[in-house]
């Protein structure tokens, strides 16, 4: 069997084992430490945002985030549709009720007309969202000057779902620094890792001092164990810290890495009929943390992004739809949703491609060889049925 080739593996530099080490001679294995410090300070200085509090996943970033602002039972918060279920979760798990907003064909991310929408009408239903969370998928920044300027019209905060986005910029600003909250994800997947962790960041000195209060048990400032608050255990461990210093150092170096990868699946798979990529609006800089494509069957001989999918998998390649919408959730949809039919066709006919940084240019030639083989079998296909009808 061919060797495997993943969606996204974990590639460490050469840093993160000395990290690792420190913490074992000095004997900080705990929720705190040098390195917990550290990466916050790595992370404040990288996306140009005052605060940072490293925590242990993304998920619990964004409940930490709708908690510091105050969102509590039967209260709205309104959610890009189109992202992975982690983004919406931390709305149930304050018994608030999160409202889907549908994507524009540009970013695949949250449109700004549809969320103007949803906000009047919920305004007009009674009940004035407390936040909005856009999403950078696949690290492709949302349209944010647009997204900012409603939400200020409104005067409704911003958390922004970086999870994917590390190393994206719009505007020259970094992802995550640009509403009144961002989140960020390091789990095994992303594009640097720590094993499992996320961050909370912000310009919002008492927000993230607030944040990073109930992440530790919410402990009052007394001797003994004093609480006025409900607290959480949502801190990332030194060990974890110590890793993701290391990860800090060669992040350019994997944003350079996955962009190759988007580079060598636009020159070789750009000219087959019916396949498209999302490209960059002028300013937006994705980090292409996976590459993906669309297929449009009309077009490309029937074939759809299935059968590319199974014909990876056939040959040991790894590959995924596209999120599918929150919308469309068994979980979520009897949601309120404003939609458009966008994210919708994006699942339908989106594929996400094999995106590590650790990828060889042996790899990538394995996956294009197949999906251009599957096109070529295809097109003497049709060209035979086309025969056998005259
Ligand atoms: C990964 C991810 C999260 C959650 O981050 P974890 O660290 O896995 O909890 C949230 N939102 C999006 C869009 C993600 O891709």
């Amino acid at each position: 069997m061919n060797k495997k080739i993943w969606l996204s593996s974990p590639h460490m530099g050469t840093k993160e084992f000395e990290f690792v080490k420190d913490v074992f001679d000095s004997n900080w294995i705990a929720p705190l430490g040098p390195h917990v410090d550290g990466f916050e300070k790595d992370l404040s200085t990288f996306t140009g945002t005052a605060h940072t509090a490293v925590l242990s996943s993304g998920t619990a970033a964004l409940h930490l985030a709708l908690i510091a602002l105050g969102v509590k039972a039967g209260d709205e918060v309104i959610c890009q549709s189109m992202t992975f279920s982690a983004s919406a979760n931390p709305i149930a798990y304050l018994g608030a009720t999160p409202v889907f907003v549908d994507s524009e064909t540009s970013t695949w991310n949250m449109d700004p007309a549809l969320l103007e929408q949803a906000i009047i009408d919920r305004i007009e239903n009674g009940k004035k969202p407390k936040a909005i969370i856009p999403v950078h998928l696949y690290g492709m920044p949302a349209q944010m000057n647009e997204i900012m300027a409603i939400a200020n019209r409104y005067e409704i905060p911003v958390i922004e779902d970086a999870a994917e986005a590390l190393g994206s910029w719009y505007r020259e600003q970094a992802c995550g620094s640009i509403g009144k909250l961002g989140i960020l994800s390091f789990n095994g997947n992303k594009i640097i890792t720590t094993s499992g962790g996320g961050a909370l960041i912000s310009n919002d000195e008492t927000l993230i001092s607030h944040s990073r209060f109930l992440a530790t048990q919410a402990r009052d400032a007394a001797p003994h164990y004093q609480h006025s608050h409900i607290g959480y255990n949502y801190r990332m461990s030194n060990v974890c810290a110590g890793i993701g210093r290391g990860q800090m150092l060669v992040l350019e170096e994997r944003v350079a890495q996955r962009r190759a990868n988007y580079r060598h699946y636009v020159a070789q798979l750009s000219d087959l009929p019916g396949v498209t990529f999302v490209s960059e609006p002028v300013g937006f800089f994705s980090n292409r943390w996976l590459s993906t494509i669309l297929v449009n069957p009309a077009k490309s001989n029937g074939i759809t992004r299935e059968t590319i999918r199974l014909a990876l998998e056939r040959e040991n390649i790894e590959s995924r739809p596209l999120w599918k919408p929150m919308h469309m959730q068994p979980v979520f949809e009897k949601m309120p949703a404003y939609v458009n039919g966008v994210s919708e066709k994006l699942f339908d006919n989106g594929l996400c491609l094999p995106s590590g940084s650790n990828l060889t240019p042996a790899d990538l030639w394995r996956v294009t060889d197949v999906i251009r083989g599957l096109f070529a079998a295809a097109k003497v296909n049709a060209s035979r049925t086309y025969q056998s009808q005259d």
